[in-house]
């Protein structure tokens, strides 16, 4: 029986994560919980599942919860963290959005966990350190990203060096079909409107500006050790086939399966083992075609943004991030419109001195500085 705490319960990942976690309940016992603010999830879920411990953002809401009968309650980035180390925890999953993650991801990795990581911001911000921290600890990282996870299973038990490049196949987000002419009549409930994936509402934005996908390449470059100029995008609108990896002996692997989180979710819970999936079964019949198409830079900038900010390395994507995460949030607010994001990005992070071999505290410091450019912009552009 492996004991599981959640990061990010109450969000897209939490919850599916949960229902795997019922599906299986001789292989997984929840042991803890941790959401921000969403304190009726929580109530539900501690009801439902009984963990020993549960972390909240604060200690206000941490008032509200006191009758849950966890326990241990924990508060802020150090409940997180002290959940992420538990000694009573297998399995982290990290299903936080945002750079919130990277603390309680390095805590997990220090204290050797078996991870499974959904969030993609911290390996953007901090892969460097993420991945020597990793180097020197037992910890496994299982992606828990559809796209990730496919490469993962595809080179599962192949050599580094017979790897040629990678695919990542991206479903195109919301605006597809969008002329770029139309984009900035876009309003808050078309860009959150995805064809394939239901998410949480930033990574549904980052899947519209193709961002989401500038995260994933940058990501795949950590997880993987591959060059950035080694991994293409592919629009596949279907979302059957997750990703593929392409050998030096020009065969291809791909991993497909339906469109449902919970599959690579499992994969992350079980690996290196599969267990029996009753349902979710892929109907070939059902498939009409597989499509492949270019990304249309005019249209989706930021996918170069992150292939730029790889290639200066350093600082520069933890600043590519950090602004995309305050546009973002300002244009859920409807403070800036849909267009701006990608404008406001490029400014800041032409504006920025990349600083190479950036130790943490200098990520940080990047990170902040990033942060506060923004918002002064988005304030300039909002009055
Ligand atoms: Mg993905």
């Amino acid at each position: 029986m492996k004991r599981v705490a959640i990061l990010g319960s109450s969000g897209s990942i939490g919850v599916t994560t949960l229902r795997v976690i019922k599906q299986y309940p001789r292989e997984f016992k929840l042991e803890a919980l941790a959401v921000n603010k969403n304190i009726e999830s929580l109530k539900r879920q501690a009801a439902e599942f009984k963990p020993g411990k549960i972390a909240v953002g604060d200690e206000e809401t941490g008032k509200k919860i006191k009758k849950i009968g966890a326990r241990d309650i924990h508060y802020g980035i150090e409940g997180l963290n002290r959940i992420a180390s538990d000694k009573d925890v297998d399995i982290v999953v990290i299903g936080l959005s945002g750079s919130v993650a990277l603390h309680p991801l390095l805590s997990a990795i220090r204290a050797g966990k078996h991870i499974a990581l959904a969030n993609k911001e911290a390996l953007v911000m901090a892969g460097s350190i993420i991945m020597a921290e990793l180097k020197k600890s037992k910890a496994r990282l299982i992606p828990v990203d559809s796209e990730q996870s496919a490469i993962f299973q595809c080179l599962e038990g192949k050599e580094q060096d017979e790897l040629k490049r990678l695919y990542l196949t991206a479903s195109g987000g919301a605006l597809y079909d969008v002329a770029l002419k139309d984009f900035k009549y876009l309003k808050k409930k078309d860009i959150l409107n995805h064809p394939r994936w239901k998410m949480g509402q930033k990574i549904t934005v980052d899947s519209a500006t193709l961002m989401n996908k500038g995260l994933e390449v940058i990501e795949a470059g950590w997880l993987f050790d591959v060059e950035v100029r080694n991994i293409e995008v592919l629009i596949h609108r279907q979302a059957i086939i997750h990703s593929m990896v392409e050998f030096v002996d020009a065969s291809v692997l791909a991993q497909l399966g339906v469109t449902d989180m919970s599959l690579p979710i499992q994969y992350a819970l079980t690996y290196p083992r599969r267990l029996s999936n009753p349902k979710n079964h892929l109907n070939f019949f059902s498939i009409e075609s597989l499509t492949f198409d270019k990304v249309d830079n005019k249209k989706f900038p930021c996918l170069d943004f992150a292939y730029r900010a790889a290639r200066d390395a350093g600082t520069a994507p933890a600043v590519m991030n950090a602004v995309n995460e305050e546009a973002v949030s300002a244009f859920l607010d409807q403070r800036i419109g849909f267009t701006l994001i990608p404008d406001i990005i490029e400014k800041i992070m032409s504006k920025h001195k990349t600083l190479k071999n950036p130790n943490l505290p200098a990520i940080l410091e990047a990170d902040t500085w990033a942060r506060r450019q923004a918002r002064e912009l988005i304030t300039r552009l909002d009055s």
